[in-house]
């Protein structure tokens, strides 16, 4: 992954190269709040340079033509791969992204090693031939659907989740056939440089795929309005999603969108506390509430208010915050400096709204992670749901606890947002938890949990949450185009009297 000056290099046509511009920028450990590593910065010139080595890969049939087999058997090989290089991917995920290694050992890692399993899966199941029903008239023909690959596919991936949200994209977009250019956030490009590396060992051909950090607002501009582009894949902001769906919509591109989210947790009377409380916790607060569907608006009868609020206060006064590096830890710093304060100005919003500071609430410096970019978990009560903190994405460890009178009520707070990635219900009643799942307008609900995604299940949002859906057979078909052929059977021209009933055709 080095290049001889001892920074990251682009993954371009399988070699890590130089930019253009030979400019590098720097990788921040936010745990310390100090460079760990440069990375060449890529530009316009680089991302053109990527997308001409994935056209030529794709044209050439290397990856695209060959057969559904054994692009799966080069799946497998990829989970292998990332099973070998576990530690220092792990390391590389730690170190930029501030996830505690914790979890990116006993989760992340598993997750992206079962993605490229599930793909090899599905990839040798999938419908890539379908035979239509045999209609007599107008006269025979043999009609079949086929599944192609998209062509280049782009993908802008995110800064909360870089493996897990980045290989969303990679692994169904390579498992269809498609040849791509990935754009990883530039606050953590490491752990998706090292794909480039681990896909070409387990044999992925040159230039299939292609990894170029760099600016989102030169490389991603350039990739999402990129003419020889044909699909892009995107997980961010909602405003940045907007962006890209103006810029893919001057060549009609296909586009996927993962945003924003602010999802309703609904705690029902008749829960279960011991499971719901922590469960809440764990809601809005794994990796720093920096995940598109956290449980960031908990919505509770007023009649549980009181004890749910202690009960949870109680879990978060227990937490340690700190290097993520210790396996003792649970949390650990949010991204940046300027995301710590956006948090802490949210924080302040609350406070200026007139919701009640239950705990949390500042800015913390752990001993001998005192640059770090720490803040402690805060909850808020007597929050209304037109407030900030209540109707905006924070991606930080705040709650927002808004009570409600009755299930009418509580839903129609739920569905009062523009977003919609998810919810989640907590009662001791199924058939009252799959009506309030069915009611809530969110791509996925979880009944009596939270966070459990499947890379067989398919995860996208409702509303401004976004466009698609990624994983399971509904991912991979968003890699895919459809084509119908129709194969005439009918060898007699004057049986063809199609022909002339619109204008007559004489020969
Ligand atoms: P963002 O700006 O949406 O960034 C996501 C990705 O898009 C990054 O790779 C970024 O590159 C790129 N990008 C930015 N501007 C672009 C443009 N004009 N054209 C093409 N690509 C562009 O997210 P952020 O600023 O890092 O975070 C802001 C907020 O977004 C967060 O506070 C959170 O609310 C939300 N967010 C949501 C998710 C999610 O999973 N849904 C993930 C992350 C953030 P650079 O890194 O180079 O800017
Ligand atoms: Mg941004």
């Amino acid at each position: 992954m080095f290049l001889p000056s001892g920074v990251y290099g682009l993954f371009v046509d399988g070699q890590y190269i130089e930019s253009v511009s030979g400019e590098t920028f720097d990788v921040i450990d936010p745990s310390m709040g100090f460079a760990v590593a440069q990375v060449a910065k890529g530009g316009a010139e680089d991302i053109d340079r990527a997308v001409k080595a994935a056209r030529s890969s794709f044209e050439s049939g290397v990856w695209s033509r060959v057969s559904p087999k054994e692009r799966a058997s080069v799946l497998d090989n990829i989970a292998k791969k990332i099973m070998e290089y576990a530690e220092q991917m792990a390391l590389l995920e730690v170190q930029s992204s501030g996830a505690t290694i914790r979890r990116v050992m006993s989760s992340d890692i598993m997750l992206v090693v079962d993605l490229f399993l599930q793909m090899a899966n599905f990839t040798r199941d999938f419908p890539h031939k379908e035979p239509l029903a045999a209609i007599p008239l107008p006269g025979p023909s043999h009609n079949f659907v086929i599944r192609e690959p998209v062509g280049v596919c782009g993908a802008i991936s995110p800064w909360n989740f870089p493996l897990i949200l980045g290989c969303w994209k990679i692994a169904p977009g390579l498992a269809m056939g498609n040849s791509m250019v990935v754009k990883p956030a530039s606050y953590t490009p490491l752990s998706t440089l090292l794909m480039g590396q681990i896909c070409k060992e387990a044999g992925l051909p040159d230039g299939v795929l292609n990894i170029v950090p760099g600016p989102g607002s030169t490389a991603g501009e350039t990739l999402a309005s990129h003419p020889d582009v044909d699909k892009i894949a995107f997980t961010g902001s909602t405003v940045v999603g907007r962006r890209i769906m103006q810029l893919a919509a001057g060549t009609i591109k296909k586009v996927t969108l993962e945003l924003g989210g602010k999802s309703p947790n609904i705690i029902l009377e008749d829960a279960d506390l011991d499971i719901a409380v922590p469960g809440s916790c764990f809601a809005f607060l794994l990796h720093n509430g920096q995940v598109c569907e956290s449980g960031t608006r908990l919505l509770v009868p007023q009649k549980l208010h009181d004890e749910v609020v202690e009960r949870m206060c109680h879990v978060i006064g227990r937490l340690k915050v700190g290097n993520p590096l210790d396996l003792e830890t649970d949390l650990g710093p949010v991204i940046s400096a300027q995301q710590l304060e956006t948090v802490l100005s949210y924080i302040e919003a609350g406070k200026q709204d007139g919701a009640k500071l239950m705990v949390g609430g500042k800015r913390i410096r752990p001993e001998g992670f005192e640059e770090g970019y720490y803040v402690e978990p805060t909850v808020f009560t007597n929050v209304n749901n037109d407030m900030r903190i209540a109707k905006e994405e924070i991606f930080g460890p705040v709650l927002s606890v808004i009570p409600y009178k009755d299930l009418d009520d509580a839903l129609r707070i739920a569905n009062d947002t523009i977003y919609g990635l998810a919810g989640g219900v907590w009662t001791k009643d199924p058939k009252k938890g799959l009506e309030v799942a069915r009611a809530i307008k969110a791509g996925t609900v979880w009944i009596n949990d939270w966070h459990l995604l499947r890379n067989d299940a398919p995860f996208g949002g409702y509303k401004q949450s976004g466009i698609g859906r990624e994983l399971g057979h509904f991912g991979l078909e968003e890699y895919t185009q459809v084509k119908h052929i129709h194969q005439s059977m009918v060898q007699d021209r004057q049986r063809r009297f199609w022909y002339d009933r619109i204008v007559t055709l004489k020969e």
